[in-house]
């Protein structure tokens, strides 16, 4: 039987960061990741750059070396390749969880390849895989992605980016200095005012001077093959369209966290309800790490500003496993 002190779910920065400090003091452990190592950040934009300098991602006590002052995704790639050899960390990959079902005392956790034991849970499983849908007529047609990879595609194109964040904004500007015919529809009246402050006024000035052409206050209606329908506060706008780029966002997956009995807040946050101190969630030795937190709100966390979460849930369960082998004469 497959069973362990801990299950970590998700090998992303935080469930990696988990799986070093359980190592490190003992624990035994499985990490279940649907993917490969650091699956999100594998399928991050190629060209990517992190806004953190390499020194404030670094976890394990390892040095992260980059070559410039923001390291760049192929670097973090090769950084969590080396922590998972160092560590030599036990991860089963490929291994997506598909249920939890706690029984007495313990977490049955139904897995593609089998069903894992433990006593103890950790879920950190983001929320990069589920994008938030725009839900209109046409969102299904292949030429609508959700992630985006690299400019390539795109060269001669005529492009809608959708949105107007951080990520809207990188791509708008990669697809157009590559050559493609780029149109930003934005719900907002502006861009998002925490846009990186390096890309902020050069999306600006392409827009200021129509380089790039965007619609605030405007949403995307319907996509067809070959065009798409904007609802702007002037009225309807068709435009002829090849790809539809959604940089709307993304949620946690809701349903595995309502399957394994976490509460979610009733607010606009939909925050999974969890101990501020331990991260301890409202199921007792079930935790939840990294920006799975935030729910909604998801730039609330990111890796610099979790990091110390390992070495806090880890405590906490070595301290609730020596309690519990505490005599009464020892107390
Ligand atoms: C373009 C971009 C730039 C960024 N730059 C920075 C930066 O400079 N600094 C910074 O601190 N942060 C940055 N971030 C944010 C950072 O990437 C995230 O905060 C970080 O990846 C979150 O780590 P995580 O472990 O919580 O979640 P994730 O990295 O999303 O990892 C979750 C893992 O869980 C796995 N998983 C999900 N569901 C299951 C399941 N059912 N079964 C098994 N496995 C599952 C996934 O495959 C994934 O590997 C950036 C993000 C983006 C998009």
């Amino acid at each position: 039987m497959s069973q362990f002190d801990l299950i970590i779910i998700g090998g992303g920065p935080s469930g990696i960061n988990c799986a070093i400090e359980a190592t490190a003091r003992g624990l035994d452990y499985i990490l279940l990741e649907k993917g490969v190592l650091v699956n999100s950040l594998f399928n991050f934009p190629a060209n990517m750059q992190f806004f953190s300098t390499s020194r404030n991602l670094e976890i394990g006590s390892i040095p992260f070396i980059s070559h410039t002052d923001k390291p760049t995704r192929k670097e973090a790639l090769e950084y969590y390749r080396r922590l998972y050899d160092f560590y030599q960390l036990n991860v089963s990959f490929k291994t997506r969880v598909d249920e939890v079902h706690k029984k007495d005392e313990a977490f049955e956790v139904t897995t593609s390849k089998g069903i894992f034991y433990a006593k103890y849970l950790v879920c950190a499983t983001g929320f990069y895989d589920h994008p938030n849908k725009l839900n209109i007529q046409g969102e299904d047609l292949p030429k609508v992605k959700h992630y985006y990879d690299e400019a390539h595609h795109y060269i001669g194109q005529k492009v809608v980016v959708v949105g107007g964040a951080n990520s809207a904004c990188d791509v708008a500007l990669e697809t157009w200095q590559k050559g493609a015919e780029v149109t930003m529809v934005i719900r907002k009246p502006a861009l998002y005012d925490k846009v990186k402050y390096w890309i902020l006024p050069n999306i600006e000035n392409r827009i200021k001077e129509g380089s790039i052409q965007a619609f605030f206050n405007s949403s995307l209606i319907s996509i067809s093959d070959d065009k798409v329908d904007i609802k702007t506060p002037k009225g309807i706008v068709e435009i002829e369209n090849d790809f539809v780029l959604a940089m709307t966002g993304y949620r946690p997956d809701y349903a595995l966290l309502s399957a394994m009995g976490v509460e979610i807040s009733s607010d606009q946050f939909q925050t999974p309800k969890h101990n501020v101190e331990n991260f301890e969630s409202n199921i007792p030795n079930l935790f939840l790490m990294g920006t799975v937190l935030g729910g909604l709100k998801t730039s609330k966390y990111f890796i610099e500003n979790t990091r110390e979460q390992a070495e806090t849930v880890v405590s906490t369960i070595l301290k609730k496993e020596s309690s519990q082998w505490k005599t009464p004469d020892s107390c």
